[in-house]
């Protein structure tokens, strides 16, 4: 599919032609990745973050967030958790936290992996090499870092650069791929001033990056920040167009990952999660942070996941499969990894 057809997928409004389009994304995934859909225990481990993003509440200029960082035998209990649940993946994310050091991160991931059979997936925002190098050495096996959008002035206005240091979240993600990281990016739909253009434009550099995970989520204004109060124009943060960019990344990037993202859930709910995973995506990351800290990750209002009560679980898997599917088991790596390291390990065993 070339640029002109994402771009006028993403304009198209007829209810008909778009049920071929679910169809198609549908098809793609049962082929590329199958009817397994994987969990993921997401566990937000600190809303600590220097950054002063436009669109983000935990960014810095929001100076009424309560403060929280779990500890790292509160971390382990989630993995624990995860564990019980019967999730293959332990997914930690926190804002960017200069509190956190790389070592102390470092020796987090090897408890994980040496207590746990979890694969551990990290989205803790922009650090240095060394650090991604130490993480990777302690066990880490998955980074996500959404590049936000392609419109690379759009992104200077809303992610600005750091004590002088040019973010530069692409190159970061070529970093990371080099390391052996299966990599993860994405953006976020209907931003203040994103066009039809630039979010075909997001599409189509998916699979320019050859990503092995993808989450896009529509853009939800959060009160604290200067995104909120924009009045520029911007394609529709709607979830029908949600739906759309997880059915186009499908046949863009047949063989990633793809999460029915927590944004799409906290527009319409399970129906979100669901409507997700029967339009492209394979992927749900329940949120499995102990209920005390949830609602302080508060990067937008009525975030899905924060009121869920216990039987949130087993509902989700029973949910998974009336619609058809199966619960992933094991780690589910993503088969555009497992097909680029077997690639690179026979093309290294020629050379010899
Ligand atoms: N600090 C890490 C980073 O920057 O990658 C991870 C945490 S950050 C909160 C995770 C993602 O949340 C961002 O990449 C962004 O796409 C998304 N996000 C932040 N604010 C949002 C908003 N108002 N609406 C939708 N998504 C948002």
């Amino acid at each position: 599919m070339n640029f002109s057809e994402i771009h006028n997928w993403l304009r198209e409004s007829d209810d008909r032609r778009l049920e071929k389009l679910w169809r198609t994304a549908d098809d793609v995934r049962r082929r590329n990745v199958g009817d397994e859909v994987h969990l993921r225990g997401l566990t937000e481990f600190s809303n600590h973050c220097v950054r002063r993003c436009a669109y983000c509440g935990l960014g810095a200029h929001n100076s009424g967030l309560e403060h929280y960082r779990m500890n790292a035998d509160e971390i382990l209990a989630c993995a624990g958790r995860a564990v019980e649940l019967g999730y293959g993946t332990i997914v930690l994310q926190s804002g960017q936290d200069s509190g956190v050091s790389g070592q102390w991160l470092a020796d987090v991931i090897e408890r994980i992996r040496r207590q746990t059979p979890l694969a551990v997936t990290l989205g803790v925002g922009e650090r240095n090499a060394e650090e991604f190098a130490l993480w990777r050495q302690a066990g880490a096996d998955r980074y996500l870092l959404r590049f936000e959008t392609s419109d690379r002035a759009l992104y200077e206005r809303i992610h600005p650069d750091l004590d002088g240091v040019r973010s530069d979240r692409i190159a970061i993600l070529h970093q990371l791929r080099e390391l052996g990281y299966e990599g993860g990016s994405g953006v976020m739909i209907g931003l203040p001033g994103q066009t039809y253009e630039t979010l075909a434009r997001d599409i189509e550099l998916f699979g320019e990056l050859d990503l092995d995970m993808i989450g896009s989520g529509p853009f939800i204004p959060s009160p604290h920040t200067p995104s909120a109060r924009s009045d520029e124009k911007q394609v529709p943060n709607s979830e029908i167009m949600s739906y759309k960019v997880i059915a186009l990344t499908r046949i863009i990037c047949p063989q990633a990952n793809i999460p029915a993202t927590t944004a799409v859930a906290t527009l319409n709910g399970q129906a979100g999660y669901e409507l997700g995973l029967q339009r492209g995506a394979n992927v749900i990351m329940p949120n499995i942070t102990p209920p005390r800290y949830r609602a302080l990750y508060d990067i937008y209002p009525a975030k899905a996941g924060v009121e869920q009560d216990e039987d949130y679980h087993s509902l989700l898997k029973e949910r998974i499969l009336a619609i058809g599917r199966r619960v992933g088991a094991g780690r589910g790596d993503s088969p555009n990894y497992i097909n680029r390291r077997h690639a690179n390990k026979e093309a290294a065993t020629c050379a010899r």
